[in-house]
């Protein structure tokens, strides 16, 4: 019997050992950390095998195949180990897809993804079609493909997952975007973090699909020079993949005015993830009228630019996901009323020189919102526009309801992470959201 161990036991470690006992595989778990009860459970209930607290080496070492986290970077020693003696290291989507019979969309970028994911999904779903969400969202693929195969997926890809797929091929491949992100994991060189990115084409021929934005810096290029004949070097615990050869459909913003499309999202760059949704779609063949009316009907994703509410003329927005610059700077963009942005957290080493023109065009205050607001006083008080300092959501929100006239907007799209004052960003917006339906 081969053997298969699976570093990493939540959502998609559990998905590859159920999935991989019922393909027959000897199935061993193990995590570094502590594995929540949920998931211990449904271990128990298949009968794997499992650890927590550390990995056994010898019982890893041994396999003839190993699934690890994307979380688990090549520096750890066990990887080390691993990729000496030569074991395949995949991810959860190169494993699950070898069973499924489904096709796949899969959406990456480094902004955005999760947005057209689910809209994609919507879409999918609307049109009656046998579909899953997976990957980085939603459920296990591979539980998914164990337990009631579908007939497509809509699957969120993040970079690190791309490095460790080498044989799948994406029926229809999405790219957003290429920003710098991520650069600590990539040996602090872009192209090594683009190739990763750009992998979402490998093996495809042209009855596959590549939908990508045209306007991005990198993309276009990287395709002239794969032409060329460049072959990037796989990460350590990689291996080459066939560079694809797909049937291209590049779009630009101003498709969005040609094609006569509207989208319940506000925003330029939510416009990108509509365009990028339509020709995915359109590709699979859902109905353009049907696609047409999503758009307009899709009730957004928590956390992104969601509309909270209107409190005495002024309109909250909870943007808790933008923890970084670029995100920020895409939510002032859309908006078109003066605004009161909430901004600061866990800084990552933001520049906050890029956010300064369009602070000084689109906010009429800011609150800060972070246990040190220094750097956010050296970066914006600068700008002469009315700041206040808090240390929690309570105070923030009402520094907020304090400055906001009628007419105004509420912003909370924080640049930043959330873990100094709050669990993660969902409990950050979650908070605010409570706070200010209660005004
Ligand atoms: P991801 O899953 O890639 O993090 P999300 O859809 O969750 O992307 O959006 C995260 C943040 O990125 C949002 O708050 C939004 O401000 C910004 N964003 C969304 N779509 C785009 C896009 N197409 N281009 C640039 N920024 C975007």
């Amino acid at each position: 019997m081969k053997r298969i161990a699976r570093l990493g036991a939540a959502e998609s470690g559990i998905g590859t050992a159920i999935l991989a006992q019922k393909q027959g595989w000897d199935v061993f778990v193990s995590d570094m950390g502590s594995i929540k009860e949920r998931y211990r459970t449904m271990l128990e209930e298949h009968h794997i095998d499992w650890e927590e607290g550390g990995h056994t080496e010898d019982r890893i070492l041994n396999a003839d195949e190993v699934v690890k986290s994307p979380g688990i970077p090549d520096t750890a020693p066990l990887i080390q180990k691993l990729i000496a003696k030569g074991t395949p290291i995949l991810s959860e989507l190169e494993f699950a897809k070898r069973y499924s019979h489904g096709k796949t969309i899969c959406i990456t970028g480094s902004n955005g993804k999760t947005t057209t994911t689910s809209l994609i999904y919507y879409i999918m779903k609307r049109s009656g079609a046998d579909v899953g969400l997976a990957g980085n969202i939603g459920r296990s693929y591979a539980l998914q493909v164990a337990e009631e195969d579908h007939d497509w997926y809509v699957l969120e890809i993040s970079s690190f997952q791309l490095d460790n797929m080498f044989d799948f091929r994406a029926d229809i491949a999405v790219l957003m975007n290429i920003t710098p992100d991520h650069l600590d994991r990539y040996d602090f060189e872009m192209q090594n973090y683009t190739d990763s990115k750009m992998r979402i084409i490998q093996n495809q021929t042209p009855q596959e699909t590549f939908v990508y934005w045209k306007q991005d810096e990198h993309i276009d290029e990287e395709l002239k020079k794969r032409a060329k004949g460049y072959a990037p070097q796989p990460t350590p615990s990689s291996k080459p993949a066939k560079f694809g050869n797909p049937t291209l459909k590049p779009f630009e913003d101003s498709d969005f005015e040609k094609l006569g499309l509207t989208f319940s999202q506000m925003g330029q760059h939510n416009k990108r993830n509509a365009l990028a949704a339509y020709w995915a779609t359109r590709q699979v063949g859902v109905d353009e009228a049907l696609i047409l009316q999503c758009l307009n009907e899709f009730p957004g994703v928590e956390h992104r630019l969601e509309r909270v509410a209107e409190k005495n003329g002024v309109l909250y927005i909870n943007d808790s996901k933008a923890t970084n610059v670029d995100a920020c700077f895409v939510a002032l963009q859309a908006m078109d009323r003066p605004t009161i942005l909430i901004v600061g957290g866990k800084d990552k080493g933001n520049d906050y020189s890029t956010l300064l023109d369009i602070v000084q065009q689109k906010c009429a205050g800011l609150v800060y919102l972070g246990v040190d607001n220094a750097k956010l006083h050296n970066a914006f008080d600068r700008l002469g526009i009315p700041v206040a300092d808090t240390h929690s959501m309570k105070d923030c929100v009402e520094a907020c309801v304090n400055m906001a006239k009628a007419g105004n907007c509420v912003l909370l799209s924080p640049c930043c992470a959330s873990f100094d004052l709050f669990k993660n960003m969902e409990d950050r917006g979650e908070q605010f959201k409570t706070l200010v339906r209660e005004l």
